[in-house]
């Protein structure tokens, strides 16, 4: 079993899963995965290359005929196992993401919560893979339509949702019959591994869920690889086009969502302690590394004043510190690489002219001098031309850009090349719905900042924030990973004799 301690100093040596257990590689580079907030290294994770890579999906293939001809029932009978496993063990996973990641225990409970989600949609998948049924589309003729599995599909995912994200995919495509190569990051792998054990425990069969850890090797390997059917991805936009441009070169079905840059539009009319309360929580959860993270907020008419003030009294009152210390509202950021890229974004938005409000750069965390640790940022007066408010910087600092009026607002948000998520706030309901109609933004939330669709809806943004036409998890994810039949069908009846050789026409 996977270990959950942070402070053993011996590294912990993970394995891919493939085939129904730990699978281990002579040829494979090696990765380190740390402790955030100590900073030291905690694992050592194995890299797959096409060896590997074949091997994952010579067993998903070897599974796919006996888990596809399993019944519905039986599948989703190994899903509500896997959701019984997960709900009892929850804390232990999400002591697992809080010592990789570094985020919050609370927040990576949340995470794991927001997976069961769609586990538990995927139990009750018999509902969506019903197919349709026409009675005598000719004299003694029926159709129907069904939908199948594609067979071997594969999932790479983000750092940081290093569970939610493969529960995202995996629970859909198992359910519908599918088996699986999951490619998880490389920053925090054990959350793959531990789901992966949870499902074999469920009585997933051996071969049906493999994991192969790695990086860009193995991505393009499975990217490239005739036995995959389908991918879907979730990570930063380059990688993500370059996902979707070679696995579509190579055939394959994808889904590859993108980076995001929200902003959350305050019009003057709002409730601007409702307004900074949100901001603070969509801005600075999980330092800033979420996908639907707010990192803009355009301020309209007066409001850009009141709403600093504001933000500035909440975020001196955030306590910084180890994602497993009760009280911390902060961790630290996932290594010291994004660390050093976040800080060096602030350093550009002050030369670049925009008012730091706030400086979290010299943030000292007491007995955690290595980790890597970041205080909240907030700048003001932004403008569209910065790099902080054009790039996706993925920590803990929000923007401010003041806007003369709606239409500034909309038209501003509008232009952005990213479209996963945007919030509006306001106590007018007219302007809400003319924003909801007009922004062209896949996620939409109205004072509500993070508008995460539950897992009966379809998650994904517009533009470059998503590559393929399928939205994950959802309606869209059953589609996504199920093909469709039609089977027109009619049993021999003395009234059909004759040949006709002219195109079949339903009389
Ligand atoms: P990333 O793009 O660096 O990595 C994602 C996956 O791609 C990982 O498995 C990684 O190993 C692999 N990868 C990295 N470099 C690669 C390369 N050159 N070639 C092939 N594969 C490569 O993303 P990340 O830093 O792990 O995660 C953060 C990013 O993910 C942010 O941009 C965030 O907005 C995005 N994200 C988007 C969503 C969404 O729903 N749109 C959700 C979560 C995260």
């Amino acid at each position: 079993m996977l270990t959950t301690s942070a402070t053993s100093t011996t590294p912990r040596v993970l394995t891919h899963w493939i085939g129904g257990g730990p699978f281990e590689a002579a040829g494979d580079r090696w990765g380190d995965v740390f402790d955030p907030a100590t900073g030291m290294r905690t694992g050592r994770v194995p890299f797959a290359d096409q060896a590997v890579v074949d091997a994952a999906v010579a067993a998903a293939a070897r599974a796919a005929a006996g888990w596809r001809s399993q019944s519905i029932a039986a599948r989703t009978r190994v899903m509500f196992a896997f959701r019984e496993l997960l709900e009892r063990r929850k804390r232990e996973l999400a002591e697992i993401l809080t010592s990789e990641h570094g985020k919050v225990l609370p927040d990576a409970l949340g995470e794991v919560n927001r997976g069961l989600e769609v586990v538990e949609f995927a139990c009750g998948l018999a509902q969506l893979t019903k197919g349709e049924f026409s009675e005598n589309v000719s004299s003694g003729v029926d159709s129907y339509s069904i939908r199948q599995p594609l067979g071997v599909v594969a999932g790479i995912t983000p750092f940081n949702f290093p569970a939610m994200v493969p529960m995202w995919m995996f629970a859909n495509a198992l359910a519908c019959g599918n088996t699986f190569v999951l490619k998880p990051t490389e920053k925090d792998p054990s959350a793959a591994l531990f789901c992966a054990e949870l499902l074999a425990q469920a009585d997933l069969p051996p071969g049906v869920f493999n994991v192969v850890h790695g990086d860009k090797v193995a991505v393009d390997a499975i990217l490239a690889h005739p036995g995959i059917a389908a991918v879907s991805f979730v990570g930063s936009t380059p990688i993500a086009r370059h996902v979707y441009e070679a696995g579509t070169r190579s055939g394959k079905r994808v889904q590859a969502l993108g980076g995001a840059k929200n902003h959350m539009v305050v019009l003057p009319d709002a409730d601007l302690d409702l307004a900074a309360d949100a901001a603070v929580s969509a801005a600075y959860g999980s330092s800033g590394q979420r996908c639907m993270a707010v990192s803009v907020i355009v301020a309209v008419g007066g409001v850009a004043d009141g709403l600093v003030r504001r933000l500035r009294e909440r975020l001196t009152r955030l306590r910084v510190a180890p994602g497993r210390e009760t009280g911390a509202d902060m961790g630290p950021l996932v290594t010291g690489e994004l660390r050093a890229r976040v800080v060096s974004y602030v350093d550009r938005g002050e030369s670049d002219g925009a008012e730091l409000v706030l400086d979290g750069r010299g943030v000292k965390v007491p007995g955690h001098d290595g980790g890597f640790f970041i205080g909240p940022c907030l700048f003001d007066h932004v403008r569209p031309e910065m790099a902080i408010y054009t790039d996706e910087i993925f920590g803990p600092v929000l923007g401010i850009v003041r806007a003369a009026s709606y239409e500034d607002a909309l038209a501003l948000v509008n232009a952005s090349p990213y479209a996963n998520g945007v919030a509006v706030f306001t106590n007018d309901g007219g302007a809400a719905r003319r924003f909801q109609h007009e922004v062209q933004v896949g996620m939409v939330g109205i004072n509500v900042p993070i508008p995460v669709p539950m897992a009966y809806y379809s998650f994904g943004g517009w533009k470059q924030s998503l590559f393929g036409d399928a939205h994950v998890h959802g309606r869209e994810g059953v589609q996504f990973y199920t093909r469709g039949k039609v089977v027109t069908a009619r049993w021999p009846d003395p009234s059909h004799r004759g040949v006709n050789l002219g195109f079949p026409q339903m009389k």
